[in-house]
């Protein structure tokens, strides 16, 4: 495995892999490796020759005043995980690597980054969109991977990928979860002992949803309204958004039938965290 930080090491190197015939499967990240990461990177190296993934906090998805500086990093953890998984390159450029002095390309994706994290993280999809583009340009995958627990983002990137015509296989896979059914985060480091006994609440609230519905609930206020009670039992949690969904344009339902998306971004302290759940009715 070798970590490279400079675009023409990882170009030389991506050469000669395609020129072998093998096939690349990437999973992009901002590294501080978890099971979640994991479980993408164990995919992608079954279905692939190659495996590549990226370690690169992007400034550009985090607005002013957000964790940009106190993300968490720690490249040598990450590239002794990634080492155990058989990843076979790690790209981890600097900043000015990928932002040189004067650059001034964006990508945007509209409509469907409007609401859900959207609305509260205004500017962060367009970080998003612009380094994977970035990324997907410079790996030049066959297969890309990439977790439930982000919904909103790989429904935009999604998009992306079919409007640009990107010539690779988009692949979501799952949310790994701890025991207590917290979905795993580089950010759940944030949190204090007693607001990590509290997060517990949030797949607990999701879980609760989709009881309603198997019951026959169908009233979206109802449901949102039961999962804002459970949530508030946990003192520490603040709620940011509870959303129910249309699966395809991800526009606010007012009663569920079909598929839709509940997802929710709620803070504990300074700590945002989200997830979500998928359901057919
Ligand atoms: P991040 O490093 O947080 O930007 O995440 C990198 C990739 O890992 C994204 O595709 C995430 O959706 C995915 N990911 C993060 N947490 C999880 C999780 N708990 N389960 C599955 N995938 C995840």
């Amino acid at each position: 495995m070798e970590t490279i930080k400079d675009i023409a090491r990882l170009r030389e190197k991506i050469r000669e892999v395609k020129k072998k015939g093998l096939s690349i499967g990437f999973v992009p990240t901002m590294g501080y490796l978890h099971e979640g990461h994991l479980s993408l990177m164990k995919t992608a190296k079954k279905e692939n020759d190659f495996m590549v993934i990226s370690i690169f906090v992007n400034p550009l998805q985090f607005g002013a005043g957000e964790d940009f500086e106190e993300y968490p990093r720690d490249l040598a953890r990450d590239e002794m995980l990634a080492r155990s998984v058989g990843c076979d390159l790690i790209f981890s450029p600097s900043v000015k690597e990928m932002y040189p002095s004067g650059y001034g390309t964006f990508v945007e994706v509209k409509k469907l980054t409007e609401g859900l994290c959207g609305a509260s993280r205004p500017g962060h999809f367009l970080g998003v969109t612009t380094v994977v583009t970035k990324l997907f340009n410079l790996v030049s995958p066959d297969r890309v991977y990439f977790g439930q627990k982000d919904a909103q983002q790989a429904f935009v990137l999604k998009k992306m990928v079919r409007d640009l015509n990107m010539d690779l296989e988009f692949i979501v896979l799952p949310t790994i979860r701890e025991a207590d059914g917290l979905a795993m985060s580089s950010r759940n480091k944030y949190l204090t002992p007693e607001q990590r006994k509290q997060a517990g609440v949030l797949y607990k609230s999701l879980k609760h949803a989709r009881e309603l519905i198997v019951e026959g609930e169908r009233n979206v206020e109802v449901i949102k309204q039961a999962m804002a009670n459970l949530i508030s039992e946990a003192g520490m949690a603040e709620i940011e958004y509870i959303e129910i969904v249309d699966k395809e344009n991800l526009k606010p339902l007012l009663t569920v039938n079909g598929e839709c998306l509940i997802a929710l971004a709620v803070k504990f302290g300074q700590t945002r965290l989200i997830d979500n759940i998928i359901l057919e009715v």
